[in-house]
C-alpha cells in the first residue's frame, strides 16, 4: 500500500544528509566534548561550529546559543529560567491562551508556586488580541511569552509588534519559534526577541535536540545543575552527534528554506482549494493568509476527526486532529476552543501538515482519500442524514 505522510507538524524525517554527517559521532569521533585529549577537543571543536551554524542562521551570536534537549526544555528554561531569577522585579507573566503545552503547562507550574499568569485571548483566526495584551502588561510583568507560529492551526503572530511593547517597559519577551523555524524567515533582531525555542526534529534533523537562543545580557536561572556545560546555563555532556545533526539540518534549511516554503505553499493551497470545492459543510480554521506555508486546519461538519484520521490511516494516510501531543486525548483542542469554535466543531477538525518531500500527486491522492472517507462518514451520520448529505 502507498504511505503518505502529512503529519510534518508532529515530526519530520531526518533528512539523509543529516545522517550522514552524524555517523561518525557515534564511533570514531564519541569524545565528551569537555576532555581535554584530542578526541575531546573533536567534539568541542564540531560543537562551537555547530552553534556558529546553528546562531547565525537565526541572526544569532554563538555565545547566544544553549543546545538543549528540544523544544519542551527550551521553553522551560525560558519561561522558569527569567521567572526564578527576576521574581525579585515582580511575579507576573503574560502569554497567549494557543500556546502548546510546554508553555501552557510551565506557565500553570509556575501558578502553583506563587506567580500569577494572564492568558491573553486570540481572535477567530488565531491572532493575539494587541488591546487585550497592552491592557495585561502591569508594573510587576517579568516576562512575555507569545508563540511565533501555531502548530495546530498555523496563525502567525505578530511578535515585532509585541517586542514594540516589551522593549519600551522593560519587559522580557519569549518566542516559541518550534513551528516557524524552517519555513518562514525567524531572526531574533527582526522579531525583537530575548529569547526564541527551536527544536531540530521540527526541520529533518534527528529528536531529542534543540535550542534556546538568549540575547546577551538576560539574566536566566538555569534549571539543570551539574557540570558547566553550556556556559552553566544547561549542565549534562554534551549530545554531539545530535547537535552535529541539528547543525546539518540548520544549514539544508538555510540553503533550501525559500524554496522548499514556496512548493508547500503551492500543495497547501491546492489542497484547501480542491477539498473546499468538491465538499459542501468544509471550512478552513487559522488566518487564511498569515499561517505557516505548510498547514492545513480543516473542519467538516457531522462528523468526528479521529474517524477520518483512522479511515485516511488505513489507506495509509498520516494526518493529525491536533498537535502531536493532545491527539489522543478526547478533550476539545484548548487552541480550537480558543478561536471561538464549538466542541462538535473542533471534534470535526483535521490537521493536515506538509514537508518539503510531498507532491502534488500525493496531495491529489489525499484530497480523493478524503472525499471518500467524509462521503462514507457522513452517509452513517444520523445528523448529515437528516440534512440529505452525501
Ligand atoms: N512548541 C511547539 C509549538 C511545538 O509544536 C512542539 C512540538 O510539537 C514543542 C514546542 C515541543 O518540542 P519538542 O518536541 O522538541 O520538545
Amino acid at each position: 500500500m502507498k504511505r503518505i505522510y502529512m503529519d510534518h507538524g508532529a515530526t519530520t524525517p531526518v533528512d539523509p544528509r543529516v545522517v550522514d554527517v552524524m555517523l561518525p559521532y557515534f564511533t570514531d569521533k564519541f569524545g565528551n566534548a569537555s576532555s581535554l585529549h584530542s578526541f575531546g577537543q573533536e567534539a568541542a571543536k564540531v560543537l562551537e561550529q555547530s552553534r556558529q551554524e546553528v546562531a547565525s542562521s537565526i541572526g544569532a551570536k554563538p555565545e547566544e546559543i544553549i543546545f538543549t534537549s528540544g523544544g519542551t526544555e527550551s521553553d522551560n528554561l525560558a519561561i522558569k529560567g527569567i521567572a526564578y531569577r527576576n521574581s525579585d522585579r515582580g511575579k507576573h507573566i503574560i502569554t497567549s491562551t494557543i500556546e502548546h503545552p510546554a508553555v501552557l503547562n510551565t506557565c500553570a507550574y509556575l501558578e502553583n508556586e506563587g506567580f500569577e499568569i494572564t492568558y491573553v485571548s486570540v481572535d477567530s483566526d488565531g491572532i493575539i488580541d494587541m488591546d487585550e495584551f497592552e491592557k495585561a502588561i502591569r508594573d510587576d510583568t517579568i516576562l512575555i511569552s507569545v508563540m511565533h507560529a501555531n502548530n495546530e492551526i498555523g496563525t502567525i503572530q505578530p511578535i515585532s509588534d509585541i517586542s514594540k511593547l516589551t522593549k519600551e517597559k522593560g519587559i522580557y519577551l519569549h518566542t516559541d519559534a518550534v513551528q516557524s523555524f524552517g519555513k518562514i524567515a525567524v531572526n531574533v533582531d527582526e522579531l525583537g526577541v530575548d529569547m526564541l525555542s527551536i527544536s531540530s526534529h521540527k526541520i529533518y534533523g534527528p529528536k531529542g535536540v534543540g535550542a534556546l537562543y538568549v540575547r546577551k545580557g538576560t539574566p536566566l536561572q538555569s534549571l539543570a545543575h551539574g557540570g558547566s556545560h553550556e556556559q552553566s546555563m544547561r549542565a549534562g555532556t554534551e549530545n554531539v552527534s545530535g547537535i552535529v545533526g541539528f547543525a546539518k539540518a540548520v544549514s539544508l534549511v538555510n540553503e533550501h528554506r525559500i524554496d522548499d516554503s514556496k512548493h508547500m505553499t503551492q500543495l497547501r493551497d491546492s489542497l484547501i482549494e480542491k477539498v473546499m470545492d468538491s465538499m459542501d459543510y468544509v471550512y478552513l480554521s487559522g488566518h487564511a493568509k498569515k499561517r505557516l506555508p505548510n498547514n492545513v486546519n480543516l473542519r467538516f461538519n457531522f462528523i468526528e476527526g479521529e474517524s477520518m484520521l483512522l479511515f485516511l490511516d488505513m489507506k495509509g494516510i498520516a494526518i493529525s486532529t491536533g498537535s502531536a501531543c493532545s491527539s489522543k486525548s478526547l478533550k476539545p483542542s484548548h487552541v480550537l476552543t480558543a478561536i471561538g469554535l464549538r466542541p462538535e466543531d473542533s471534534h470535526g477538525s483535521i490537521r493536515i501538515t506538509l514537508g518539503k518531500g510531498n507532491t502534488q500527486e500525493e496531495v491529489d491522492y489525499v484530497v480523493e482519500a478524503l472525499i471518500e472517507v467524509v462521503g462514507r462518514l457522513r452517509a452513517m451520520s444520523p445528523i448529515a442524514g437528516k440534512m440529505k448529505l452525501s
